[in-house]
């Protein structure tokens, strides 16, 4: 089958007001179907470029496709292929999972699909809270609700921002065991890391971004082996 790039990311650079470029000249292809580890350290631009991406953040110059859709120009049709799941957990709410979750496919337009809430909220060990309200839950089921909330109207592509900082290992785990299993279903998943060993655990390319500028993109076994051989210490966090 023909690989098909999900999302192309073209001279994109990122100048915020107080003056620090946080994004320079990116380009990258992302395959469907694949797992992309963004890896790189704290203010590297990791969050800022996931944002422009999702139209959240606009980009100073260059172009972002997805689906063949310009995130600036063809929002609507971009941002519904798009699940996010920020690093932030959401804030403490009187609302109920069930609501949220229908709330946030709500805000696509999609019609309503119960069995798919209800899928995606046993996937995510949910469904026994999902009449708790928000306020109520721990911070891994926080972390939990947000994906439901991701991937209430089915996107294509999810993003994960960091997904596994600061959470504990069964957490850890369990996030990585639902990543392949997105996969599996057909998502494309980019997700961003400190940690060459998430990286390595989970993607099946790695792109390293230091200081707004990605330097290197390979599959990950290339990678690994180049790494290996040069025993270089690519001390990132
Ligand atoms: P982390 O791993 O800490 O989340 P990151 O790789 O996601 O880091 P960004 O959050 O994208 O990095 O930040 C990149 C740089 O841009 C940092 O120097 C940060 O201070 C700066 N920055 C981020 N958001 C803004 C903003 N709204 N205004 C000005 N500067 C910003």
């Amino acid at each position: 089958s023909i690989m098909q790039n999900i999302l192309s990311v073209k001279g994109l650079s990122k100048t915020y007001d107080s003056g620090h470029q946080a994004l320079s000249n990116i380009n990258l292809d992302i395959r469907s179907g694949e797992i992309f580890a963004l890896l790189g350290p704290n203010g590297a631009g990791k969050t800022t470029l996931i944002s422009t991406i999702c139209g959240i953040v606009r980009p100073g110059a260059g172009q972002v496709l997805v689906g063949g859709h310009d995130i600036v120009r063809d929002y609507r049709a971009a941002r519904q292929l798009i699940g996010l799941v920020p690093q932030e957990l959401t804030t403490d709410s009187f609302e109920t999972v069930w609501n949220s979750v229908s709330f946030s496919r709500g805000l696509f337009g999609k019609a309503p699909r119960p069995a798919y809430i209800e899928q995606i909220l046993r996937e995510l060990s949910l469904w026994e809270k999902k009449d708790s309200r928000i306020m109520t839950l721990s911070g891994g089921m926080k972390r939990r609700l947000l994906i439901a909330k991701a991937l209430s109207h089915e996107p294509e592509l999810l993003f994960l921002d960091e997904p596994t900082a600061g959470v504990d290992v069964q957490l850890r785990q369990d996030m990585w065991a639902l990543v392949r299993r997105l996969q599996q279903g057909g998502t494309t998943i980019i997700l961003t890391t400190h940690y060459i060993e998430e990286a390595e655990e989970m993607a099946d390319r790695i792109g390293v971004i230091r200081k707004g500028e990605i330097i290197l993109v390979e599959d990950k076994a290339e990678l690994m082996r180049k790494l290996g051989k040069k025993q270089m210490n690519l001390h990132l966090a």
